[in-house]
């Protein structure tokens, strides 16, 4: 099968030109529109002019958790920001006045909201007294439901607290809703809709059209189980029923230490790759979990540690032996200092894709950045400049001035040499579309936050750098043959904007919509 594009601002990652060929599903020819007539091609495509650029790697995300949230409302900024809009967003989900059906909602944070504290049943009771109503938090962990599903889980004032939960009471004593970590969530989900593997597969398929809508044709899950289901078997099976992207999976330590592997999984299609293991150092700036050097702004609070150094050492250990590589949530810059004291003087045991991957790496001063520039491991960095566009007023309430301005530098790590991606981490951003390509990029060149906010414009990079971070540098983090560019011989893995970024103000990026999309040369139809 040859393809040949015309008539388009085709970008390849490099350089401009108006006409492309596709044999099968390779870049085969690069050139202009007069060139283009000399060639046959089975199917002759019109750009019109149009924006065409590789197709996006979002290579920090939670795909299955995004699944979650497919057709439930989002309960996030910019059209959530008080329990008072939840309920009213909630009453307009297309599930209202469906008997039995669930009404869902997923996002919401309870200190981004304005009354300071989490729904609880009395409020989801005003969306509907006869419907089941469930919004999971932003961190998927935790999720608030209202009376009728307390009833259907068979909740009451007796109910012990589950392994890995905890049920959320009332000073009197009852259920108030709030069912805390995946424990007690696991109650609600059970009788929602059970988790069997082929419900499960059934929801990953949904992905192909989310992430078509967002020009993405690369992911990565950065926290991958093995239970209930093997997340490379979920993913493997999706694959072989349609699944168009290519999927990178981190196995979280937790897992790999409870079952005792001492092997990665090894995932059963060729479109799905187990590629490292995943550590958590530290939580988040916006809940002071992360940990900091120096204590947050009106608090003693350095944050606190999940994972140890001991675990730092076995994942060494064991990422070494599997030849794979190892992700660590690091956003404090305590964190961040601790893993380049532990790894910064060993050698790489990788020399293909960076051994350790550090993720958010929200807080680097100019001091520590060098320190990360000449040591002998090969790190890199996958940030996320959505967390500081969306969440800035948590950010500022939580550091002075001086560390703000160290959060996220894009510049300053693209300057450094330290291999460097964007991603989203969505769906754990509170943002309305948290995978949104086009608003990291607008936060990345504008750094103007989503209220106007100054996000240090100092660390503002320019649109080609932006992009590349979303294409050539993301196909840096992982073991692959592809670059991520269009060149002749590379996976055909392409997008058709609606727009031109190159040409229009960035603050109307957010308006883009990816018109065409092409993964191994074939078209992924909306
Ligand atoms: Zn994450």
């Amino acid at each position: 099968m040859k393809r040949i594009l015309v008539n388009g601002k085709i970008f390849t990652g490099d350089k401009f030109f108006s006409a492309m060929e596709i044999t099968d599903d390779k870049v085969s020819w690069l050139g202009d529109n007069q060139g283009a007539r000399l060639r046959n091609a089975d199917e002759v495509v019109d750009l019109k002019g149009r924006l065409t650029l590789p197709s996006f790697w979002d290579i920090h995300t939670h795909p299955l958790w995004i699944a979650e949230t497919i057709g439930s409302v989002a309960c996030t900024p910019p059209n959530v920001a008080s329990i008072k809009e939840m309920i009213a967003a909630l009453k307009k989900s297309p599930q209202v006045g469906k008997k039995d059906a669930w009404i869902e909602g997923w996002g919401y944070d309870e200190s981004k909201l304005a009354e300071g504290r989490t729904p609880t049943i009395d409020d989801l009771d005003q969306v509907s007294k006869t419907q089941p109503v469930y919004v999971l938090r932003s961190d998927c962990h935790s999720c608030v439901v209202n009376s009728v599903a307390l009833k259907l889980a068979g909740i009451t004032k007796e109910t012990p607290d589950p392994f890995g939960g905890m049920i959320g009471h009332f000073k009197n004593g009852d259920p108030n809703g709030v069912m805390i970590e995946n424990g007690a969530t696991k109650l609600i989900k059970a009788v929602k809709e059970k988790d069997t593997f082929e419900n499960v597969v059934k929801k990953t398929m949904k992905l192909t059209t989310h992430y078509r809508a967002r020009g993405i044709g690369v992911i990565s899950d950065m926290i991958s189980l093995m239970a209930p289901y093997d997340y490379g078997e979920i993913y493997s099976e999706a694959a072989r029923r349609g699944l168009a992207q290519e999927v990178y999976l981190y196995y979280s330590i937790d897992e790999i230490k409870r079952l005792q592997l001492t092997t990665l999984p090894q995932p059963s299609h060729p479109q799905v790759h187990a590629a490292g293991i995943k550590l958590f150092m530290d939580g988040t700036i916006s809940n002071q979990t992360a940990r900091v050097k120096k204590p947050y702004k009106n608090s003693e609070g350095t944050g606190f540690a999940i994972n140890t150094v001991e675990d730092l050492k076995f994942a060494y250990e064991f990422a070494k032996k599997n030849d794979c590589q190892i992700a660590i949530h690091a956003m404090g810059d305590a964190s961040i200092q601790l893993i380049l004291d532990t790894y910064g003087d060993l050698a790489p045991w990788l020399t293909d894709r960076p051994s350790i991957r550090i993720e958010h790496a929200t807080l680097l001063s100019d001091k520590l950045l060098k320190e990360f520039t000449a040591a002998k491991m090969n790190f890199a960095f996958v940030t996320q400049i959505i967390f500081l566009y969306a969440e800035y007023a948590a950010y500022q309430k939580n550091l002075e001035e001086k560390r703000l301005k160290e959060c996220y530098p894009l510049a300053s790590l693209l300057k450094s040499g330290v291999t460097t991606a964007l991603s989203s981490d969505a769906p754990a951003t509170a943002w309305i579309k948290p995978d949104d390509v086009f608003a990291s990029l607008t936060a990345a060149v504008t750094r103007i936050g989503a209220n106007g906010e100054d996000l240090n414009h100092k660390e503002a990079i320019d649109l080609l750098a932006a992009l590349q971070l979303y294409t050539k540098a993301a196909a840096k983090m992982v073991k692959t043959d592809k670059t991520a560019t269009l060149s002749v011989g590379q996976s055909a893995d392409i997008i058709v904007l609606s727009q031109d970024l190159f040409t229009t103000n960035p603050v109307k990026w957010q308006e883009t919509t990816i018109e065409k999309m092409y993964l191994r040369g074939a078209e992924i139809k909306n």
